[in-house]
């Protein structure tokens, strides 16, 4: 599973949502998620300067366990803090496989408590807390090994045609001259 790049669905967004129901949906055993595209910068295994996250699906919830490394320092020690956003903002790009939508970051909010630091291994959980239309709102948390809380998160997502991805990107994760995506209007 962890070699197939969902990206790679998107020609018929009806038969994409069923599969991704059918493959991930809350039902079932803890599953691995598959990556967003080979070269996504929190998940993509062809990334060599991403995360490279591995995600699994656990109930309604998507769970991970991630290292911060020396590409992602910031004050010493310390994983900087975009970079621990962007693993976060990736972690609710899969539980957009369990909730079954296709949608886009409109809104991230990271509250950081404790360091996170270099070398150790985090927990980290995302869950929907509720749907409103196109409004999908999402909560976060990080925990370390010994179950201490170090970062929450909140955000909104707002789900998009299909055709938000496959008309402004020919080559996902491996193009350098990508057009800018249309922008998204909120919902009301
Ligand atoms: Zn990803």
């Amino acid at each position: 599973m962890a070699d197939e790049c969902a990206v790679g669905m998107f020609e018929d967004g009806a038969s994409v949502l069923e599969a991704w129901s059918r493959q991930w949906g809350p039902d079932g055993p803890p599953v691995e998620l598959p990556p967003h595209s080979a070269g996504c910068l929190g998940c993509g295994p062809e990334n060599p300067h991403g995360h490279q996250l591995r995600a699994r699906r656990e109930g309604d919830t998507v769970v991970c366990q991630h290292v911060f490394d020396s590409r992602h320092v910031g004050a010493p020690g310390i994983a900087h803090g975009g970079a621990v956003a962007a693993v976060v903002d990736d972690l609710y790009g899969m539980l957009l496989f369990v909730v079954g939508s296709l949608a886009v970051t409109r809104r991230l909010e990271v509250e950081y408590l404790r360091p996170v630091l270099l070398g150790r291994e985090y927990a980290l959980t995302a869950w929907m807390e509720r749907r409103e239309g196109r409004k999908l709102h999402f909560a976060a948390r990080v925990d370390d090994t010994q179950g201490q809380l170090v970062a929450t998160s909140r955000a909104l997502f707002l789900a998009v045609d299909p055709a938000h991805f496959t008309s402004s990107v020919t080559s996902p994760g491996h193009s350098d001259t990508a057009p800018v995506p249309p922008a998204v209007p909120e919902a009301t």
